[in-house]
C-alpha cells in the first residue's frame, strides 16, 4: 500500500503571497486531523488521538446562560476589549488563583480565542532582528507567530529526563544581545510538564534581570493532577513585562465559543486593545456572557471541571500502565494538560526524525492518528492526546506498542 506521508507544508509559494506569509506552513495537527478524516470518509475505523481538543460537551449551566444571553440581546458589538464584567471576573479569578490582588479589569482583554491573545502579543511585542525563546517541545503555533511578527524563535531544548523543563542555565546558553522575549506553556502542550513555583521564579528572575518579555501560556492551568498549576503571576515580583495568556477552551470544555484572553500592564493592553479593534474587535459578544457564567458560578465550574479532570486522569493512568510496562517506550510524566509524549526514535535510529514515519504508518496501517514530534520541533517522538474515550486511549495505546514492537524486531 502507498502510504502518503505527514509533510508540514508551505501553504503557498512565494511569488503569489507577501513576505508576511511566504513562510507559512499549515499546523500539523490538522494535517492529521484532515488525513484522519479523509481515512474515515473512505470508511475506515480511525480512532483519532491527535486533536487537542476536550472531548466533552459545554456543561449545561453554560450553554443555558448563552441562551438566556441571546434571549436578552446579546447580538450586538460589545467594547473590543470586552465587557466590563467578564473581565472583572477574570481579574477576580487570576487574583484567587495567584493570590495576588494586583490585577484589574484594565489590563485585561478578552480576546477570540487564546490563540489571538498569544498572536497579538507577539505582534506587539516582538519584531525584526528580535530572538525569542522558546522551550521546546512547544506547541506548534508559537514558532508561527513569532515568526508572523518577524522576529527568531530560538527553540531551548530541556532535557528529556527532566520532562523537557527548561532551566535558567539552558536559557542563558541561547541567549543572545538579541533576546528580547520568552515563551513559557506550564502545564505544557505536548509533554504535559509543569513547572514547580521555584522552577519557574528561577525563569522569571533571569529574564527580568535581562529585560526580557515574558508571555505565560497557561490555558491548561486547571488541568494539573498534583494540585492547581502555579500561574507566573504568584512567582514575578514585578508584572511589568509580563503577560498571562489564558481562556476557556481546554477547562471548560468551550473550544468552539472562542474566548481567550491577556493580562498585561495598561499600556500594552490598550496597545493590544487598538491592534484588535482594526481586525477582528471584540470577541463574541453571546460567547463572552457564556463565559461570564462559567467564571461567576464556582461551585458548578469547579464540579465540571474536577468530573473532566477526574476523567482524564483516569484516562492518562489507563494509558501509563500500558505503557510503563518493563521494555516499554520512554514517555514523559505528564502531571498536567492532556498528553503523552512518547520517544519513538529507536523504531528507525538511523533516522533524522523516526516520529514522522511512525505516525504515517500509525495512522495508515493501524487507525490511529497521533501528532509527530516534529510539529514541537522534537523529531523522534510522537504526541498522543488522551482527550478521546478511555476504550479509544487504551486501544491507541495498544497498537502503538504493537507498531514499535514490529519496527524494533521485539
Ligand atoms: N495554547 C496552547 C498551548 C494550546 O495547546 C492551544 C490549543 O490547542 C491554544 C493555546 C489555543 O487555544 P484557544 O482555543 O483558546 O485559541
Amino acid at each position: 500500500m502507498a502510504i502518503a506521508p505527514i509533510i508540514l507544508r508551505r501553504m503557498t509559494s512565494a511569488q503569489s503571497v507577501s513576505g508576511n506569509v511566504a513562510q507559512l506552513k499549515e499546523s500539523a495537527t490538522i494535517a492529521v486531523s484532515q488525513r484522519a478524516r479523509a481515512l474515515k470518509a473512505q470508511g475506515r475505523q480511525i480512532i483519532d488521538l491527535g486533536a487537542g481538543e476536550p472531548d466533552f460537551d459545554t456543561p449545561e449551566f453554560i450553554r443555558n446562560a448563552a441562551k438566556k444571553a441571546l434571549d436578552e440581546g446579546a447580538t450586538r458589538y460589545t467594547a473590543v476589549e470586552g465587557i466590563l464584567p467578564l473581565r472583572q471576573a477574570i481579574a477576580d479569578v487570576t487574583n484567587a488563583h495567584n493570590a495576588c490582588e494586583t490585577v484589574t479589569p484594565a489590563e485585561v482583554v478578552v480576546t477570540t480565542g487564546s490563540k489571538q491573545a498569544l498572536f497579538n502579543s507577539c505582534f506587539a511585542l516582538f519584531g525584526e532582528d528580535d530572538e525569542v525563546l522558546v522551550p521546546t517541545p512547544a506547541w506548534t503555533s508559537y514558532y508561527e507567530m513569532i515568526d508572523l511578527s518577524r522576529a527568531t524563535a530560538v527553540p531551548v531544548e530541556g532535557q528529556a529526563s527532566r520532562g523537557f523543563k527548561v532551566t535558567a542555565d539552558d536559557l542563558e546558553r541561547h541567549a543572545t544581545d538579541s533576546t528580547r522575549g520568552l515563551m513559557l506553556n506550564s502545564p505544557c502542550n505536548p509533554t504535559g510538564s509543569v513547572y514547580t513555583p521555584d522552577e519557574l521564579s528561577d525563569l522569571v528572575r533571569l529574564a527580568a534581570e535581562r529585560n526580557w518579555w515574558v508571555i505565560s501560556d497557561e490555558i491548561y492551568r486547571r488541568i494539573a493532577y498534583d494540585g492547581p498549576a502555579a500561574g507566573l503571576l504568584s512567582v514575578a515580583r514585578n508584572r511589568e513585562r509580563v503577560v498571562v495568556i489564558d481562556g476557556m477552551a481546554k477547562s471548560f470544555a468551550m473550544t468552539g465559543w472562542r474566548i481567550g484572553w491577556a493580562i498585561a500592564n495598561p499600556n500594552l493592553a490598550r496597545t493590544l486593545t487598538a491592534f484588535q479593534s482594526h481586525t477582528t474587535s471584540n470577541a463574541t459578544t453571546v460567547s463572552q456572557y457564556a463565559a461570564l457564567e462559567a467564571l461567576k458560578k464556582k461551585d458548578d465550574a469547579e464540579a465540571a471541571i474536577e468530573g473532566m479532570v477526574g476523567e482524564y486522569r483516569r484516562r492518562r493512568d489507563a494509558a501509563l500502565q500500558l505503557l510503563r510496562a518493563p521494555g516499554g517506550p520512554t514517555v514523559v510524566q505528564p502531571d498536567g494538560a492532556f498528553y503523552l509524549f512518547i520517544d519513538v526514535q529507536d523504531t528507525d535510529p538511523d533516522s533524522e526524525d523516526a516520529g514522522s514515519a511512525f505516525t504515517t504508518r500509525l495512522l495508515e496501517e493501524h487507525g490511529v492518528a497521533v501528532v509527530p514530534g516534529i510539529a514541537f520541533r522534537t523529531p523522534g517522538w510522537i504526541r498522543l492526546s488522551y482527550a478521546a474515550a478511555q476504550e479509544s486511549v487504551v486501544e491507541g495505546v495498544r497498537r502503538i506498542l504493537k507498531l514499535r514492537n514490529t519496527l524494533i524486531g521485539r
